[in-house]
């Protein structure tokens, strides 16, 4: 039998901004269908129009195209932000598709594995609360089940208002095949009779996304954990409707250092607000596809191609995944030391004074902090001494550990002095600059701790910073020279 095209979709809800971990799990849909040359959708669920949010699918297309997870089929926005739907199994935002979902509801009816329900929904409420009280667990009474089906379509045509309920077995158990997990079973005695279709005529997820993801021919259906409990409702209608089942992975949370769910409580955990931190697609993708899977032991750096390439959803942990911040941190800081000088200054030019308007001297500061970057953004605090016209020296010591006064005026004249001798090409280049004060240094029989501290102080006027090398280099010759005239008349006053 010829192999089956892979299909695989990212069926979001347009409820609110992007999820960090719903960008891992449109991650993994991507490089399932990418591997396999095949089909990677996007599917807008937005049955539950309570929980609609006006452009919510804009920015989810926005976030997904920024991060580089791009669908060749279903929903996108074209180049002026406008909602386009590309393909021929559309429509793919799921309320379009109302119709097709009403009719497999009925279809289900009149198979005897759905049933109309008339409880109104002041008596499901008198029923919960009932069932709290004598501490039974919540769930349909069964009630409408009962009600024979002629009687039923009688009461439909008058004009009841009714929801139609999934005909569950109350007996035996199911078990669901999932890649990731294995088998798992589950009584069907604890599951409860599942809405399908709503008052309001729109079908709930439990229907629609089934019905989609038949109608799209989809194999490959990989989606948060928290539906795993659905699973066996999601098998009775494909079973009922004769319908092949997809590959069914449930992805594991992605979860705090203490085990808590990662959810909006600690924070902004939108995918947009962590690109407008600074962390860069690549960093992000990186980190977000190794979260619970490494193709190697061996290596942590992979592009987006290698994972296409390596990916294996049957290599997935079960175990939460641990959101290590620190971790990702550590992927910025490397994607952006790899990136091209005049992309990574880009970057870091928004986060450097406006007022400073030498550029080449903002270019020698942004370099100078690169290795120690995790974000753009933090380039502010640690290259701020770098743009004040004058340093605050009350709070460090220019002299070097028991040393007077005289010796770091003294060194400093002469740190002076020979920078001064120097040009402004070879104080601008770290390695020339090193040389030459060092030979200076030996030349006069002093040390290098107690020349170097004055110096560094005097160009920082922090307890720490980059070498005061490094930070000639990047001032240049004049300012340099500006930093050492101002600590030594502080030293003399
Ligand atoms: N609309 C569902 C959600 O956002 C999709 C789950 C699925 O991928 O099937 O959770």
């Amino acid at each position: 039998m010829a192999k089956k095209r892979v299909r695989s979709r990212f069926a979001p809800s347009p409820t609110g901004q992007l999820h960090i971990g719903g960008v891992r799990t449109a991650l993994y849909a991507e490089l399932l269908a990418r591997q396999a040359d095949g089909d990677f959708l996007l599917r807008i669920e937005d049955t539950d129009q309570s929980r609609f949010v006006p452009g919510a699918t804009e920015n989810l297309c926005r976030t997904l195209k920024r991060l580089g997870i791009v669908p060749n089929e279903g929903v996108w926005t074209d180049d002026n932000d406008q909602i386009i739907q590309r393909g021929d199994f559309g429509p793919y935002i799921q309320s379009q598709r109302k119709e097709k979902h009403q009719a497999y509801a009925k279809q289900l009816v009149d198979m005897g594995k759905a049933y109309y329900c008339f409880c109104s929904e002041e008596r499901l409420e008198q029923m919960r609360q009932q069932q709290e009280i004598t501490k039974q667990p919540t769930g349909y009474d069964g009630t409408c089940r009962k009600i024979d089906p002629a009687e039923a379509q009688k009461r439909v045509e008058a004009g009841e208002q009714y929801v139609i309920r999934l005909k569950l077995p109350k007996e035996g158990s199911v078990t669901v095949e999932d890649v990731i997990r294995g088998k798992v079973t589950f009584d069907w005695k604890l599951i409860d009779d599942q809405v399908i279709l709503k008052r309001d005529g729109m079908a709930t997820y439990h229907l629609a996304s089934m019905a989609d993801d038949h109608d799209m021919g989809i194999t490959h259906v990989t989606r948060a954990e928290e539906w795993l409990p659905s699973t066996p409702k999601h098998i009775f209608i494909y079973e009922a409707m004769g319908w092949e089942l997809p590959i069914f992975a449930h992805l594991p949370q992605l979860v705090n250092a203490d085990r808590s769910k990662l959810s909006k409580r600690q924070g902004d955990v939108s995918a947009e607000s962590y690109l407008e931190k600074g962390y860069l697609p690549e960093a992000l993708i990186n980190f977000l596809a190794l979260l619970g899977w490494n193709p190697k032991a061996d290596q942590e750096i992979y592009s987006h191609d290698e994972l296409v390439e390596l990916f294996d959803l049957s290599k997935i942990n079960k175990a939460g995944a641990f959101f290590n911040t620190e971790k990702l941190n550590w992927f910025n800081n490397h994607y952006l030391r790899q990136k091209p000088v005049d992309e990574y200054f880009a970057l870091v030019e928004p986060h450097l004074p406006d007022d400073e308007k030498d550029i080449d001297f903002k270019r020698r500061v942004a370099l100078l902090f690169r290795e120690r970057l995790n974000l753009p953004s933090e380039i502010k605090d640690l290259s701020s001494f770098m743009f004040e016209s004058t340093l605050d020296y009350s709070k460090v010591n220019l002299t070097w550990k028991d040393h007077i006064k005289e010796e770091a005026l003294e060194r400093l004249k002469a740190a002076k002095a020979w920078i001064e001798s120097m040009n402004e090409s070879l104080v601008l280049d770290v390695k020339t600059t090193e040389e030459t004060i060092k030979n200076k240094i030996k030349d006069n029989g002093w040390g290098n701790g107690d020349t170097l501290w004055p110096l560094r102080v005097a160009l920082s006027a922090q307890e720490k910073s980059p070498s005061p090398f490094e930070l000639m280099a990047a001032y240049g010759q004049k300012r340099t020279i500006k930093r050492i005239d101002d600590a030594l008349a502080y030293l003399v006053k």
